[in-house]
Order: structure tokens, then sequence, then C-alpha cells
């Protein structure tokens, strides 16, 4: 990121440089990373409104450095995708969420799907579909329990998307439109991907007790889903209020620290699970 200067040029600022610096720090430590064990996966839990049910966790990635403590997926997947890391960093999510999800399923934990994030070049990876079927079978989770979070702006070439949807389709796992309102998919073509779920982005959520147009906006999603017979769930819910709001307008599926932050598997044991069961 540079800065424009008064003649046209651009010139560093010292800020820059550090982030800079950081930056390459970083992407240094994050090669390391992976096989020092210190990433990290926490789940966020999603319930049913109606009867406050765990329905689903979202894995998030963190990554536990060894200097400066817990740091957000918002600092180092962007290095990850710039650098080529992401592979494997995706794959070892995935593999650690399916892994954890079959542990859970198998120590009476509740029959529930697990959802992870995918990048725009894991969509896009040629072996995509054999390398999930490979983690499925490796780690012995039924496919139905895994759900692939993926965003609009994944689907620039709607014809190329179709056909990776309908292989992911094919071998039995979900597929959720993550952030979504903030793309730019047409709506003809909504018809035409084959997911199961569309998760309201959290911006329309914010505000959406005191904006009337947010609440429109969301309660045209709502419905919008229904008549598309797919799923539909909110994420970001931070108050009683735009629970309320969402709730009144049908939204069944919450996900959002009003109801828990992501937390780590153990702590979603102690919370969440009978203490008996695991
Ligand atoms: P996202 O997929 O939109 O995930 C939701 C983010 O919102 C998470 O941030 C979550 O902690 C946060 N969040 C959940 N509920 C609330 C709430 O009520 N209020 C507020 N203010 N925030 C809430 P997180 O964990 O920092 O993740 C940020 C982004 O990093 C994610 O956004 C996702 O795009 C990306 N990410 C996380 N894990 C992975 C991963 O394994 N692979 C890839 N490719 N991306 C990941
Ligand atoms: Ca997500
Ligand atoms: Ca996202
Ligand atoms: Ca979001």
């Amino acid at each position: 990121v540079k800065k424009q200067g008064k003649n046209g040029h651009q010139f560093y600022t010292p800020e820059l440089e550090d982030q800079l610096i950081t930056n390459i720090e970083l992407e240094t430590d994050l090669r390391k990373a992976i096989e020092r064990n210190e990433l990290v996966v926490y789940y966020q839990p999603q319930f049913h409104a109606e009867n406050n049910r765990m329905i689903g966790v979202e894995a998030l990635v963190r990554w536990n450095h060894p200097t400066k403590g817990m740091l957000s997926p918002g600092l180092f997947i962007p290095i990850a995708e710039e650098t080529g890391m992401i592979f494997e960093i995706g794959t070892w999510v995935l593999r650690e969420a399916c892994r954890q999800m079959k542990l859970w399923h198998e120590h009476g934990g509740p029959l529930i799907p697990v959802s992870v994030n995918l990048s725009s070049q894991q969509f896009h990876q040629s072996n995509l579909v054999a390398y999930i079927k490979n983690i499925l079978e490796e780690t012995g989770l039924e496919p139905k329990y895994l759900e692939l979070e993926i965003t609009e702006s994944m689907m620039m070439d709607p014809a190329v998307s179709i056909s990776i949807l309908q292989e992911l389709n094919k071998i039995g796992i979900r597929i959720s439109l993550d952030d979504f309102g903030t793309g730019y998919s047409s709506l003809s073509y909504l018809k035409k991907f084959p997911i199961h779920k569309l998760k309201i982005d959290r911006s329309f959520i914010t505000d959406i007790s005191i904006s009337n147009s947010d609440k429109a906006i969301v309660a045209t999603i709502i419905s919008m889903a229904q008549n598309l017979k797919l799923d539909v769930i909110a994420e970001g819910i931070e108050t009683k209020d735009q629970l309320d709001v969402l709730t009144k307008n049908d939204c069944k599926e919450i996900q959002g620290y009003y109801f828990s932050k992501p937390l780590s598997a153990e702590e979603v044991e102690k919370s969440f699970f009978e203490p008996s069961r695991i």
C-alpha cells in the first residue's frame, strides 16, 4: 500500500514501512506455523431461534503466535492468500474441523454439521473435490455434516461455479453462500446455483433495529430464500433487539456474540455438551 505524494509520486511512510516489515515477519513465521502446531480452530455455535438448540458450528481459524499471542484470521489469511500458503492452511482447517466434528459425534455430541470457510483460490483449485473426499474418508465424517461457506465474489464465472458446485453436491456436502448481500451476484443466477443456504452478512444486521432500509433488505433476503427453498441464517447478532427483528421476520437460524463467541473445542464441550459426554 502506498500513499499518493503531492507531486503525484508515491512514497512509503514510516507507518507503512512498519506494516511492511510486520507482514514480512508474519509471512516468515506463518510458513512454520502449521508444522509447529500454532494454528487453532475455534468454533462458533449456531442456534435455532425458536428452541435455542445448537444447529451447527462455524470453524474459524486462529493463529496462536509464539510472541504476538492469538491472531485473528483477518491478519494472516490475506498473507496466506498472497503467498499460496492458503492451500496448506485451508486443507489443514478442513481436516481439523472434520476430525473434531467426527470426534464429537462419536462421543455423543449433537449430530450437527460444521461449516468451513473456503477461499476463492481453494474453490477454484482443480483437485478440490478429490481432496475433500479424501478428508471425509480419512476422518470418517459423513458428508452431510460438512458445510462449505463460499462467497458471491467467488462466482464471477457462473458456468464454472455451477459445475464446481454440482461436483461438491454429488459428494453430499452442503453449501452456504456467506456474506450474502455484499457481493454482486445476479439474482437470476441464484436459482441456478446448487446451494443450500444463504448467510445474511453482519453489515445488514448491525443497525437492523434502527434502520428501516436494513430491515427491508433483510426481510427481502429471508423471503427470497424461503421462495427458493433455501435455508437462511443471520450472522453477527449481538443484541436482543436485533434478534427480535429477525425472529419477527421469520429468520430461524442465528449466529452471533449474543448467543456465543467463537470458542475453543474444549470450551464448546464445557458450555454446550453434557459434562459426562466427552
Ligand atoms: P466470516 O466468515 O464472515 O466470519 C464471521 C466473523 O465474524 C468471525 O470473525 C466471527 O468471529 C465474527 N463474529 C461472529 N459473531 C459476531 C458478532 O456477533 N459480532 C461481531 N462483531 N463479530 C462477530 P473472525 O473469526 O475474525 O474471522 C474473520 C474472517 O476470516 C471470516 O469472516 C472469514 O472470512 C475468514 N476466515 C476465518 N477462518 C477461515 C478459514 O479457515 N479459511 C478462510 N479462507 N477464511 C477464514
Ligand atoms: Ca463465514
Ligand atoms: Ca466470509
Ligand atoms: Ca461476514
